[in-house]
């Protein structure tokens, strides 16, 4: 039996909205030219880095204001119990985020999680102010679509022997679901499998997963087998 790895999306998987998205919808006052580059990422024309890159550009904001505004944002209402239930079992979650480690932190935090492991792409502040964006996992994997691309860290967990379960929602999650071992799937993503015929299971939030996982994972030992 093998032992399983779970994987998890952060923003609107983990967390209610895109946090990132709607950061970027409040404080670039240039929509038009926001709309343009989105267009452009979904058509595949350029990468998540890209896009990070010319979305964060364009934000008139300061570190005050994404405070605020991440105080606004809450978690999925059963995302803390699924965390209980997976410790319970041994199994630990790893959540990874194409977005900015800077929300992905002080949420998870906020919510009691912050000792929580997570793999996202880095913002760093500097008195006050937004400086820049850095991508430390940067087309690791040969990868043109991802910034940090979620299936370098499956890829390591699948090589360490483990049995890799991915949960996601959105566009970033293609990239990682095409590899995973199991998918969980809404939003975006649903669509994506069900037209490419990628193997998944629909869910709304973690209570879902949380049955799902129960239902169709033996429980051995305490921990997660298939
Ligand atoms: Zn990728």
């Amino acid at each position: 039996m093998k032992r399983v790895a779970l994987i998890s999306d952060f923003d609107g998987t983990i967390s209610r909205r895109d946090v990132g998205h709607h950061f970027f919808g409040t404080f670039i006052p240039d929509r038009a030219r926001w709309l343009e580059i989105l267009q452009q990422w979904r058509l595949g024309l350029i990468s998540s880095r890209e896009c990070l890159e010319g979305e964060f550009a364009l934000v008139r904001a300061d570190q005050e204001d994404l405070d605020t505004f991440i105080g606004n944002e809450v978690l999925d209402p059963y995302f803390k119990d699924f965390v209980d239930f997976c410790e319970r079992r041994s199994s630990g979650i790893l959540i990874t985020s194409d977005g900015l480690d800077y929300y992905v932190d002080r949420l998870l935090m906020r919510f009691g999680l912050g000792y929580l492991e997570f793999k996202a792409n880095r913002l760093v502040v500097a008195d006050g102010a937004l400086g820049a964006i850095e991508f430390p996992y940067y087309n690791l994997m040969e990868c043109t679509r991802c910034g940090n691309c979620k299936r370098f860290h499956l890829e390591k967990l699948k090589r360490e022997g483990f049995t890799t379960v991915y949960i996601g929602n959105g566009y970033s999650d293609r990239c990682p679901a095409e590899h995973a071992d199991v998918v969980l799937a809404k939003g975006e993503l649903l669509d994506h499998c069900r037209a490419q015929g990628i193997a998944h299971i629909p869910f709304e939030n973690f209570r879902d997963v949380e049955r799902e996982l129960t239902d169709r994972f033996i429980l051995h030992s305490g921990k997660f087998s298939l």
